[in-house]
């Protein structure tokens, strides 16, 4: 039987919803609307498209957008002033700078200098630490989506064997974090798993964060499966695929997200999410 397919565009179409209607509560309240900084340094075109769809996204929810573009000669310093610039200014809940960032510049010591309560991609290294100790914090995006649609497909995940091949501070090991909070048995696969295919047949939950096309074959799931496909690869004719055989996977699995259309949408919603928690916070404080 085929796959059931987790439609990512609706989950989060209905998540930007119920924030929008959130924010006015919110404005009425602190006398604003709830406001996201977004940094992008560079001409990456990959970037440009993110930070256009997350400013658009923004300003759909009725939120404030602050859009900051810097050149590619930009130095560390510079960046970092910028980042301190924003962490001191009232109207600004959320910083995100976007990744990655020029050779030249030590992307963690940027992320490092971000005000953790602004931290909404979750990135920082005092977030990161919360997420581990299973203290409240801000939790990254995509691993955050991921959950929520495993939560709302399987219910309670606490027993479930999970899976989850990429080790990235973006995506895997926060993803790890959060099924092992839900009781999972986590395995954490990378490139220098020796034999993957095994850990993947005996898994009821498979995340894939790699960033290479189709590399986990459809025929290494369990049957009845549940599969998160996180990974986003242009193939030469311009289609977009996953990390995971969908074709062969969907025969197998119970449940997969497919690429485009998965998991990608959730991000940016869940981005939302965390803006409008940080400035709900920062006004409780
Ligand atoms: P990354 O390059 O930082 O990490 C990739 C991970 O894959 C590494 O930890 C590495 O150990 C592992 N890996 C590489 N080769 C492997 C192999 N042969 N076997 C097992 N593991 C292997 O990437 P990332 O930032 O975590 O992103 C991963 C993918 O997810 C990319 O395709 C990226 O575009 C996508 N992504 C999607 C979203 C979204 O919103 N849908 C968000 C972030 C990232």
């Amino acid at each position: 039987m085929a796959a059931a397919l987790i439609d990512g565009k609706a989950y989060a179409a209905a998540l930007r919803e119920r924030i929008a209607a959130a924010v006015p509560a919110f404005a009425a309240a602190a006398g604003r609307p709830p406001g996201l900084a977004v940094v992008l340094v560079g001409e990456d075109p990959a970037s440009q498209v993110y930070v256009r769809a997350k400013g658009k996204a923004v300003l759909a929810a009725g939120m404030a957008s602050f859009e900051h573009k810097l050149p590619d000669t930009t130095t560390q310093a510079e960046l970092i002033a910028l980042v301190a610039r924003l962490n001191a200014d009232e109207a600004v809940d959320g910083i995100l700078v976007q990744l990655p960032l020029p050779a030249a510049i030590d992307a963690q010591s940027v992320i490092a200098a971000i005000d953790p309560a602004r931290d909404v991609d979750g990135f920082t290294p005092v977030n990161a630490g919360r997420l581990a100790v299973g203290a409240p914090g801000l939790v990254p995006c995509t691993p955050l989506g991921c959950l929520m649609l495993l939560k709302d497909r399987l219910g309670d995940l606490s027993g479930l064997d999970a899976v989850v091949i990429g080790r990235s501070n973006i995506v895997g090991k926060p993803m790890a974090q959060l099924l092992l909070k839900e009781n999972c048995t986590v395995t954490i696969a990378h490139s220098r798993t020796r034999d993957l295919a095994a850990l993947v047949r005996r898994a009821d939950i498979v995340v894939a964060a790699i960033g290479r096309a189709e590399m986990i074959k459809g025929d290494w799931l369990k049957p009845g499966a549940t599969v998160i496909d996180v990974g986003i690869n242009r193939q030469p004719d311009g289609k977009l695929v996953g990390d995971v055989e969908f074709s062969v996977a969907r025969t197998r699995a119970a449940v997969i997200t497919p690429v485009p259309g998965g998991v990608g949408p959730l991000t940016i919603a869940m981005l939302l999410q965390n803006t409008l928690l940080a400035a709900r916070q920062k006004l409780a404080s």
